[in-house]
This record gives C-alpha cells, sequence and structure tokens, in this order.
C-alpha cells in the first residue's frame, strides 16, 4: 500500500485534509475529477485579472486560529465585502444599514429609521396577528417583520425569487435571518473579525496547502482504478457528493447551481464595485461581479486597462452543471439522513465538505471541519 490516505476532491476541504496530514508525515494522494485542483475556490486569470470560475468568493470568519493558519500560507488583503443593490436604477447600499434607509426614506439618524421601520413592521404583525400566526412561517413574513414593505418589495422579493425559484411565501424564514440590519452607517456586509482574499488570489492558498502533496488531476473516483481504493491506502477521505458514493440507492438529492456569462470589458472600471446585486425581475441575473475590484484597490485599478465581469444566473440543477446550494426541505433533509446513517458506518472512510455533508458551508468551517475531523483520527 502506498499512502496513508487517498483523498478525494481537491477542494478547501480534501486540500486542508491533505496538508495536516502530510506534515504530520502521512502518505497523502488526492484525486480530483476537474481539470485543475482548488474546488470551488479555483480562479482563472484573464486578462491579469482572477476570475472566479465557481462564483465569487470572499473569506470571512471570528475564528482567529483559522484566520492565522490561512494567513500562515498566504497573506490576505484587505477586501471589504459592500455590495450595491440596483432596483430598477435605483441604487442603494447593502447590508441593510444607515446608508439603504437614508437612501429609501430619506432619513438621517437612527431613531429616524426605527421609527420608519417599526411603522411598517406594525402593519406587518398585525396582518400576521390577524391570521393568528404567531412566528413568521416562511420568508416574506420574516422578511417584513425585519425591514417592513419598503425595503421587502424593493431588495429582497424579486432577488430571492431569481435565486431560489420560487415564491418567498414558499421558503423558509431562516434564510433571510443571517442578513444584518444596522442602524448605524457600515456597509460591511459581514459582522466577522476578519475578512479578505489571498493576496495572489484563491490558486495561492490551494497551491500552499498542497505544497508537497501528490496530486492527480483530471480523475473521477468512480471510474478510475482508484474506486478500489483499499489497494491504495490505508483510510479513504471523501469530499464528492454522498448519494453518488452509494450509487444513489435511496434517490438523487438536488441541488441549485449557478451558471456564469463571463466577458471582457475594454475599460479599466466597469461598474466601480466587485458586487452589484440586481434585485429586480427585469434584469435575469442576481447579480454582476467585477473580479478585478477583489485584488486591486485605489489607482492600481487603473494599472490594468482592462476589466472581467461575470453575470449570475440562478438555475436548477441539471446534469452537467455544478452542485452549488442545497435544498433544505424535507425530502432533502429526509434522504441526507438515510445516506449519512450508512456513513456513519464506515470504519475507514471519512466524509467531509459541502457535498458529502450536503450541507452549505463557507469556507473557514469548512477548513475547521477538516482540522477536526483529522484531529478525531489522532
Ligand atoms: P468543493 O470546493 O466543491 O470541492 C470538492 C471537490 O471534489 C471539487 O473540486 C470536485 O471536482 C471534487 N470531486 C467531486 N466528486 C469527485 C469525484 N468523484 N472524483 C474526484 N473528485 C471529485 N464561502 C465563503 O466563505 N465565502 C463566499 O463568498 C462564498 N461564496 C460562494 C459562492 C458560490 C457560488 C458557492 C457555490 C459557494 C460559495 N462559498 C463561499 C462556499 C465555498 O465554496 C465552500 O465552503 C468550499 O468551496 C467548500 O469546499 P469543499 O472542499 O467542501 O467543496
Ligand atoms: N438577499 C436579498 N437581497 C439581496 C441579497 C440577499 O433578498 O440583495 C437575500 C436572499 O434571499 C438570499 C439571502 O438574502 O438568499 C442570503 O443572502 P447572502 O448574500 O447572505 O447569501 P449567498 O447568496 O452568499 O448564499
Amino acid at each position: 500500500m502506498d499512502y496513508d490516505y487517498l483523498i478525494v476532491g481537491s477542494g478547501l476541504f480534501g486540500a486542508t485534509f491533505a496538508h495536516l496530514a502530510s506534515k504530520a508525515g502521512k502518505r497523502c494522494l488526492v484525486i480530483e475529477k476537474r481539470a485543475q485542483l482548488g474546488g470551488n475556490v479555483y480562479c482563472e486569470k484573464i486578462e491579469g485579472i482572477n476570475v472566479h470560475k465557481y462564483g465569487a468568493h470572499i473569506f470571512h470568519t471570528s475564528n482567529r486560529m483559522i484566520w492565522d493558519f490561512v494567513n500562515g500560507i498566504v497573506p490576505f488583503n484587505r477586501y471589504t465585502n459592500s455590495p450595491i443593490a440596483d432596483f430598477k436604477g435605483e441604487r442603494y447600499n447593502l447590508p441593510f444599514n444607515m446608508n439603504t434607509f437614508n437612501q429609501m426614506w430619506g432619513v438621517r439618524t437612527p431613531a429616524e429609521a426605527k421609527a420608519k421601520i417599526e411603522e411598517q413592521k406594525a402593519k406587518a404583525l398585525s396582518d400576521m396577528v390577524g391570521q393568528g400566526i404567531v412566528e413568521p412561517q416562511n420568508l416574506e413574513q420574516q422578511a417584513l417583520l425585519l425591514v417592513g414593505h419598503d425595503i421587502y418589495e424593493k431588495l429582497i422579493k424579486e432577488y430571492t425569487e431569481k435565486q431560489w425559484g420560487r415564491s418567498c411565501q414558499d421558503l423558509p424564514a431562516f434564510i433571510i435571518k443571517r442578513l444584518p440590519v444596522r442602524f448605524v452607517y457600515d456597509n460591511n456586509y459581514f459582522n466577522d473579525l476578519y475578512q479578505g482574499i489571498p493576496i495572489g488570489g484563491y490558486n495561492k492558498l490551494i497551491e500552499g496547502l498542497l505544497d508537497g502533496v501528490k496530486c492527480v488531476t483530471g480523475t473521477d473516483y468512480f471510474t478510475s482504478e482508484y474506486k478500489d481504493w483499499r489497494r491504495f491506502a490505508g483510510k479513504l477521505v471523501y469530499s464528492g457528493p454522498i448519494d453518488e458514493f452509494y450509487d444513489f440507492r435511496f434517490g438523487r438529492l438536488d441541488w441549485r447551481s449557478v451558471t456564469f456569462k463571463t466577458r471582457v470589458e475594454d475599460t479599466a472600471n466597469f461598474q466601480g464595485n466587485a458586487v452589484v446585486n440586481y434585485t429586480s425581475h427585469e434584469q435575469p441575473y442576481t447579480r454582476v461581479i467585477e473580479h478585478k475590484h477583489f485584488e486591486m484597490f485605489g489607482p492600481d485599478v487603473y494599472k490594468c486597462r482592462k476589466t472581467v465581469v461575470s453575470e449570475e444566473y440562478s438555475t436548477e440543477f441539471k446534469a452537467g452543471m455544478e452542485p452549488f446550494y442545497t435544498i433544505n426541505d424535507d425530502r432533502n433533509m429526509e434522504l441526507y439522513a438515510r445516506y449519512k446513517a450508512l456513513a456513519d458506518n464506515e470504519t475507514d472512510v471519512f466524509f467531509g465538505g459541502r457535498l458529502a455533508e450536503y450541507k452549505y458551508y463557507d469556507m473557514a468551517p469548512v477548513i475547521e471541519r477538516a482540522m477536526e475531523i483529522w484531529r478525531d483520527l489522532q
């Protein structure tokens, strides 16, 4: 046997696990079905700009240990996510904060903004009480209670319908709960202590994690000799889809996907911000990403004379697409539980990451999860 661990998938989960295990002297082999390493954080260089091929990725965490760990691999820049929302040409700052309230209603003080939201909330609350509802039952009710009618109509309703492909009345309330509402003039999208982008791009992070680890790309576990993994390694660490591992025997898990239309614009600065959300149905896409703004600031934006932009189209997952977002409805959660029961019974196979755990993981928690699984193996 040549290896201690055969690791399926070179995303942040597989790469972190491989890094920790090989640092501890274990022999690791990473196999990756895509042509390149890095999973969804992979970037392609176009016109000297790192283009986030599988969707815009902004690293954020309040966990000092994780922040130190990634910065130990590659230092991070000072990018702070502050998206702009465009509703039929009207522009608003996100997340919902004093700038948004000022743009929406002309209010200037937190007291004025609170009074306006309270007035709108009171109406939503009395409608709910009238129907005998105590807790918000769906995303629409949750949003109306959080920010009131005007913000819901202009900044939430149609964006959410585009993103999830269904009505806000048919979506769970929790999706919207994590969006901050602030009575200060603060456009920072995240509440976390630390955020940024690796200097030089995410590929540097993956290269650093996988430095010295043997990796094979363009190799699908299921159709390669590695499927017979015991011939190669003592243990298998699997970060592909869990239903596929068990040959879809109970049925397929559902996903939402995103498709990207990426183009080069012959201008140095196309939209003046990395992220612009289009919150009405007027545009079929949800967001437009201008990739250079993740890594170029101030006058540096103009040193690179062209720019690369991507429109993001949220869509139902079909064969051949990338599985991106889990669907947390009853059918899928029950189906996942059945697969997980099988996984829990394995002795030398370890499942981790967003595909294997059927979980919407941000990057920092996925790294933490790989550390946890590695620690439990000691
Ligand atoms: P992945 O990155 O998907 O890696 C899994 C790898 O396994 C893939 O490379 C895949 O090709 C490979 N694989 C699968 N099956 C096989 C097989 N049979 N054989 C060989 N290889 C296989 N997180 C943030 O913190 N901030 C963000 O701003 C953010 N934005 C996001 C935007 C989008 C559109 C999406 C989808 C996710 C975003 N995330 C963000 C989440 C982030 O992408 C994940 O936390 C992270 O990529 C998970 O890493 P992973 O290794 O679990 O999965
Ligand atoms: N959302 C919205 N308008 C926006 C941005 C977000 O209504 O301009 C809602 C939408 O329902 C989305 C949820 O907030 O699904 C969470 O958004 P976030 O940007 O945190 O999620 P991501 O798209 O990164 O998963």
